[in-house]
């Protein structure tokens, strides 16, 4: 069963970044993920797979 990750969501991360944090904001899901780093502004495509490995948790505002 594939997480539910929606864009806008905003994931924590087992292994922070190197800028040192450890949130990311969605900017696509589906196969592969975009991601901004919410530290430093980075953005990377990661496939979903190796992604879902790494979260710690989903934030997700209440309203969406
Ligand atoms: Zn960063």
């Amino acid at each position: 069963m594939p997480m539910d990750i929606r864009v806008g969501d905003v994931l924590t991360m087992k292994k922070p970044h190197p800028c040192g944090a450890d949130r990311w904001l969605v900017l696509r899901s589906g196969m592969d993920f975009r991601l901004r780093c919410q530290g430093c502004g980075h953005e990377v495509m990661i496939p979903r797979a190796k992604a879902e490995k790494g979260i710690k948790s989903v934030e997700r505002e209440k309203t969406r």
